[in-house]
């Protein structure tokens, strides 16, 4: 748990937020700021930077996110036309907050996967 980071606070129930999903391991909550009609994001309770930082700590955990992103996915009624599933990671990509998290979004056509 890293005292200021806002993910591990919504991980340990001390911030508001739209739960979907919770797992002994992992948390899935709606994006304060959806890009697409269906925007979830699904985090592990225990912080990590990054999925690179994931993959290498606890690819097992890795493993547990994206078993949670295809549940969130099914339930949020994705599965038929489909869903894309995003985890930036780096300046590059614009990430933002440094609590690994997959952005599950869908619900509409996405178009290109980069916009250049
Ligand atoms: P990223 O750029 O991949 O780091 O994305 C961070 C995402 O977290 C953005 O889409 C924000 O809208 C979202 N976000 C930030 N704070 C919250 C919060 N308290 N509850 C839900 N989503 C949040
Ligand atoms: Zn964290």
């Amino acid at each position: 748990m890293s005292d200021n980071c806002v993910f591990c606070r919504i991980a340990a129930g001390e911030l508001p937020t739209t739960l979907l999903h919770t797992s002994p391991n992992t948390v899935a909550f709606r994006d304060l700021n959806p890009q697409a009609p269906t925007h979830v994001l699904v985090i592990p309770k225990r912080h990590h930077t990054d999925v690179a930082a994931l993959a290498t700590a606890d690819p097992a955990l890795a493993g547990e996110v994206l078993a949670t992103a295809a549940t969130v996915a099914q339930a949020e009624g994705l599965g038929a036309n489909g869903f894309r599933l995003i985890f930036n990671t780096g300046r590059y990509a614009g990430q933002e907050v440094f609590h690994v998290h997959a952005h599950v979004v869908g619900g509409a056509p996405l178009g290109p996967m980069l916009v250049r």
